[in-house]
């Protein structure tokens, strides 16, 4: 799989999945979720009420429907939230991997993605990056390109300098 950077809106993305930092209730929120939920339009939420009624378990994933967006699919993974003491470093790897896996579920050959748990959830930038690329790095997919989308300019100088 390649792996690549762009700076960028996520939203915007022509990908067959764009990845969704989500929370657990999965009925939207703030930062990159609001951005998906509110250019994907109303279709996201009524599936992802139809689809997890209980939500989603913190580094788990799963998908819907992408809307209006260019994608197909949103995968939505529950990154930690560390300022509510979830400091467990799996369960962010696990969002990477558990996002291929359902990648793969849906035959998806190219995702998105953005720097889960590094926003709100106050992972600290340098190791959101790490975590992500060492996992995408070690999973076996049929994913031929995961594309990691800053969000602004000093972030893609961050995931470039670590992608090498
Ligand atoms: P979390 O709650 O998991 O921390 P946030 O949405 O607060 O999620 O932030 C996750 C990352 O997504 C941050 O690095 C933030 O800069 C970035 N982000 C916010 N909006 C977008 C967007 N439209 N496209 C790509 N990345 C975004």
């Amino acid at each position: 799989m390649e792996i690549e950077v762009v700076e960028g809106d996520i939203t915007q993305q022509d990908v067959d999945a764009v990845v969704n930092a989500a929370n657990r209730r999965m009925r939207g929120g703030g930062g990159v979720d609001g951005a998906i939920h509110a250019a994907g339009g109303p279709e996201i939420l009524a599936d992802c009420v139809r689809r997890f009624p209980q939500g989603l378990a913190t580094g788990d994933a799963g998908w819907t429907t992408a809307g209006l967006m260019p994608a197909r699919w949103v995968i939505h993974v529950v990154g930690p939230n560390r300022n509510a003491g979830e400091t467990d470093r799996s369960l962010l790897t696990s969002c990477y991997r558990r996002a291929l896996e359902v990648a793969d579920g849906l035959g998806a050959r190219s995702i998105a993605f953005p720097l889960v748990s590094a926003g709100v959830y106050g992972w600290p930038k340098e190791d959101a990056v790490d975590a992500a690329l060492e996992t995408l790095r070690a999973t076996p997919t049929s994913v031929e390109l995961a594309r990691m989308v800053a969000f602004g300019r000093p972030a893609y100088e961050l995931i470039a300098a670590r992608l090498g």
